[in-house]
């Protein structure tokens, strides 16, 4: 009968299709295994020379004073420049420790509220540049968490650079809270905001919502997805909200107790 003929042709049909998607997420896996290779292998090689460049470059930087002003302004631009180099290739080299799942979890109870204020001091000079006045709501509830304090703090102060940098001088505050299982600290400007659809991106690696003015203040765009990765290793939620022209919030949660896995936030990203 002709129904059976076409069952098998539609069988045959749709095993040839399985094949074939197999054979492109094959294909696709060994790309992204080359690609992460060659990140790997380029931020390493990078290192050595760029150690040197920097060594040059601060023999010549700490002798500014005793040159002309081009050759100062050279050697603050150059200055500048490797400090520059230098944080990029440290987040391409998270990048690939990630990738290779070697990014290690080094987990101890620790106070958040004394993690969010050695953020805060840490970026003092920035917000006192920039006319921006940082605030930490107070609380009275414990907000200890078995976190990688190196990872959360870089998190942290990933959410209030940006926050600092796109605030246009508006005040920035921080809120932490606790729940019996989860500690959630909230970011939030007042400043330039983003769209949903940037909101969705921003932990996409190498996702700059505007490129250039990125490209002056020497972003990235690593920054985020690397905070990404660093809350997933926690087992923990990270998420962003904005609306253009009202401002940014961003908050990360984190399991208070080990192995768990957070479910529901301490806090409102929004209200
Ligand atoms: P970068 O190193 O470029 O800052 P990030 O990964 O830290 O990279 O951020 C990605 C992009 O998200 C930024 O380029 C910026 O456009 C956007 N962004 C991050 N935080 C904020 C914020 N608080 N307000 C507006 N845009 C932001």
């Amino acid at each position: 009968p002709r129904g059976e003929d076409e069952m098998a042709q539609l069988g045959k049909s749709f095993n040839y299709m399985a094949q074939s998607l197999s054979n492109q997420i094959a294909e696709y896996d060994e790309l992204s295994q080359l690609q992460q290779r060659f990140v790997s292998d380029v931020s390493h090689e990078l290192r050595t020379p760029l150690t040197t460049i920097r060594m040059a470059e601060e023999i010549i930087y700490d002798e500014r004073d005793t040159m002309s002003p081009l050759v100062a302004r050279s050697a603050e631009l150059l200055h500048s420049q490797v400090d520059r180099f230098e944080k990029m290739l440290a987040d391409l080299l998270e990048i690939s420790r990630h990738d290779s799942n070697t990014a290690q979890l080094d987990a101890e109870d620790t106070d958040f509220k004394e993690l969010v204020r050695k953020v805060v001091d840490a970026d003092k000079v920035l917000a006192k540049k920039l006319g921006v006045k940082v605030t930490i709501k107070p609380t009275t509830q414990r907000c200890v968490a078995h976190i990688d304090s190196r990872r959360i703090e870089r998190v942290l102060r990933n959410f209030l650079v940006n926050a600092i940098e796109h605030a246009e001088g508006k005040p920035v505050q921080i809120e932490i809270a606790s729940t019996e299982q989860v500690t959630s600290v909230r970011v939030r400007d007042f400043g330039v905001g983003m769209t949903p659809e940037t909101a969705a991106r921003v932990f996409d690696r190498f996702f700059r919502a505007d490129p250039a003015r990125t490209r002056t203040t020497g972003g990235t765009g690593l920054g985020l997805s690397i905070a990404a990765e660093d809350v997933a290793l926690h087992n923990g939620r990270i998420e962003a909200h904005g609306e253009l022209g009202q401002g940014s919030a961003f908050m990360v949660s984190v399991s208070r107790k080990p192995g768990m896995t957070v479910t529901e936030p301490a806090l409102l990203l929004w209200e």
